[in-house]
């Protein structure tokens, strides 16, 4: 399945130290009306909530992280869930000793935070839920 977007337009913007990365990026999509894109950031955060997709189980396994880390690397993709804005979001963290950690990420605090959300230009990816992974993937 392949679609074509045009690019609209990139937003620069940051969190402030205690926001909720999650349920922030989630207003903002809605707010602005953002049904297509890309988001990527770093910096930093004093706690997650990170899942590992269980391909037997078909569910995800959350962990809990509560330890000052730096964001390496924050990426996911924008599409529709049930006709609203809905982020995908994938995170890897590194802790004080230089270790490194990652997930689907579904709850951040951050410390601080700098992102940028590219906009698409065209039919949005609707998610709906597939039978062969249990996942709630792209379906149009
Ligand atoms: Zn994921």
């Amino acid at each position: 399945m392949l679609k074509d977007f045009n690019f609209k337009k990139i937003i620069q913007g940051r969190l402030f130290k205690g926001d909720e990365i999650i349920s922030e990026i989630t207003k903002i999509l809605k707010e602005k009306s953002i049904t297509s894109g890309l988001i990527s950031g770093i910096g930093a955060v004093s706690k997650v909530k990170i899942g590992y997709y269980d391909q037997k189980k078909r569910q995800y396994i959350s962990k809990e992280f509560c330890e000052p880390m730096e964001i390496l690397s924050l990426k996911g993709n924008i599409s529709l869930k049930d006709g609203e804005p809905f982020a995908h979001i994938h995170i890897i963290l590194s802790k004080e000793d230089y270790s490194t950690i990652g997930g689907h990420l579904f709850e951040a605090s951050v410390f601080a935070f700098e992102f940028e959300i590219i906009e698409l230009d065209g039919i949005p990816s609707e998610r709906g839920y597939d039978e062969d992974t249990g996942l709630f993937l792209w379906k149009c």
